[in-house]
């Protein structure tokens, strides 16, 4: 029945909407440009009038002298892209429930009138108390429905049944341009009457969204009186209401106009100032923060410092990283906040490049000494740890595969790598082994093995070794 009514709502006509839509559509415009016996003439598509002027290149904007805007000119060959838009329509049933209709309109380019054709088409309609959505539909038109199992439509299901897979209300149709006259009155007898919609409607936010929200938060509206429409917008887009809104000693946060994101960081970390909010805001992610948190004990103090020297916090992370690398003394202020970071970090970085070798080779030295202990020797093998970043080079020309791109890995600890030799020979590279985490991930002889496959003797002594010390081998 309820849903017949709504099948039944008395058309609307698109003259309704015109004015409406050529506000929206009002950029779309243009100025088409005639050359008549040595003169310009220009036709505006807003006020429908010429004017002769100067000559004016075609792309570049140029002032109508009766409406005052500035559009591009174009010649009468040119076509003007599409724009396509939604609009909504409040209205309320016999029984004070809020009706909300949606309408799609196309503003299509006549080059040949020079003027726009208007198409317009109605796509849904909702019950908003009932809960209950009505979509168009190619073949029957206003009227489809469909039902969910507890006989009601429902927005969600339409959607998934539509185009499978989730989505969030919010993402099917766009309820933010609204026609707002009268919305006050209408909303009078109507659940709605303290929603304070209008005042959603004119800043362009999401009515239905806002109102599904509001349905079940109805302190909302204080936000919508409060001008927070940030938060607003983020809460909406969201579906929920940030748990932080709930304390009183976080309201005082709302005196300015924070999104959800700066709001929670400004109750997280008890701020008191708009700079530090937004300061703050460039605070990404925890795990950023935990990386300086790791170089610079000092978050707080590290936050303020990169905000005043206008770079962001990955770019002062990889400074205090390579600083840590040269050696620098990371408890020096000197250090942690440099006068000009930029210049800084370009030090650090050719210092860096001027020293890699001998950082790497420290690196590698310390790598070896902690897996010294895994050398073993067995059946005339042996295997020990890398020593020094040529041997990977060496081992790499030898045995023609890819090891040497391991540098970097093995300096930082990534990964780990092992020789294996014959102990007649002990310097001539054989097998090279990567082990990570005590699991064996490969064992590569000349060429990666393609020709000559890992004899089983090398594969019995590389089980034996791993064995040995509880490692995972890759030949199990
Ligand atoms: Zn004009």
């Amino acid at each position: 029945m309820v849903e017949n009514e709504l099948c039944h709502l008395k058309g609307i006509d698109k003259s309704y909407f015109i004015d409406y839509i050529n506000k929206l559509s009002i950029k779309q415009n243009a100025l088409v440009r005639e050359q008549k016996d040595g003169k310009w003439y220009y036709y505006c598509t807003k006020c429908q009038k010429w004017h002769k002027d100067v000559k004016f290149n075609v792309k570049t904007h140029k002032k109508c002298p009766y409406c005052k805007h500035k559009y591009k000119v174009i010649t009468k060959r040119n076509i003007i892209p599409k724009y396509e838009d939604y609009i909504t329509v409040l209205e309320k049933n016999e029984r004070n429930e809020l009706i909300i209709r949606l309408f799609y309109f196309r503003r299509i380019y006549d080059k040949h009138f020079m003027n726009f054709q208007i198409a317009c088409i109605e796509v849904e309609r909702i019950n908003f108390d009932r809960n209950i959505y009505m979509k168009m539909n190619t073949y029957s038109n206003m009227g489809y429905i469909t039902h969910g199992l507890n006989g009601r439509i429902n927005r969600d299901n339409c959607y998934n049944g539509y185009y499978g897979g989730l989505k969030k209300y919010g993402d099917i149709y766009p309820y933010n341009n609204v026609i707002t006259k009268n919305i006050k009155r209408l909303l009078k007898d109507t659940e709605y009457k303290y929603s304070c919609l209008d005042i959603v409607a004119r800043n362009k936010l999401d009515i239905h969204d806002y109102l599904y929200v509001y349905k079940k938060y109805s302190k909302l509206e204080l936000l919508v009186k409060n001008r927070n429409f940030n938060l607003i917008k983020d809460i909406i887009d969201q579906r929920g209401i940030p748990p932080e809104l709930e304390e009183s000693n976080n309201l005082k946060y709302l005196k300015w106009n924070l999104n959800l994101k700066e709001f929670k960081n400004a109750c997280f970390f008890k701020l008191n100032n708009l700079r530090d909010i937004r300061i703050y805001a460039c605070l990404d992610s925890l795990e950023r923060c935990q990386a300086i948190e790791n170089l610079n004990s000092n978050i707080d103090k590290a936050v303020h410092y990169v905000f005043s020297q206008k770079r962001d916090l990955i770019f002062y992370r990889d400074y205090l990283t390579i600083a840590k690398d040269i050696g620098y003394d990371m408890k020096n202020n000197n250090v942690l906040y440099p006068k000009d970071l930029l210049k800084a970090h370009d030090d650090a970085v050719m210092n860096y490049t001027k020293n890699k070798d001998k950082i790497i080779n420290e690196k590698f030295n310390k790598r070896y000494m902690k897996l010294k202990k895994f050398e073993f020797h067995k059946n005339h093998f042996v295997i020990f740890p890398v020593m020094d970043p040529i041997e990977l080079v060496i081992e790499s020309q030898v045995l023609k595969h890819c090891v040497r791109t391991y540098v970097d890995g093995v300096a930082d600890g990534k990964t780990n790598i092992f020789f294996v030799r014959k102990d007649e020979n002990i310097r001539k590279p054989f097998v090279t082994v990567e082990m990570n985490e005590g699991v064996v991930i490969q064992a590569r002889g000349y060429r990666n093995n393609i020709e000559n496959p890992l004899e089983e003797n090398v594969k019995n002594f590389i089980n034996e070794w791993c064995k040995k010390f509880n490692f995972k081998s890759c030949f199990n």
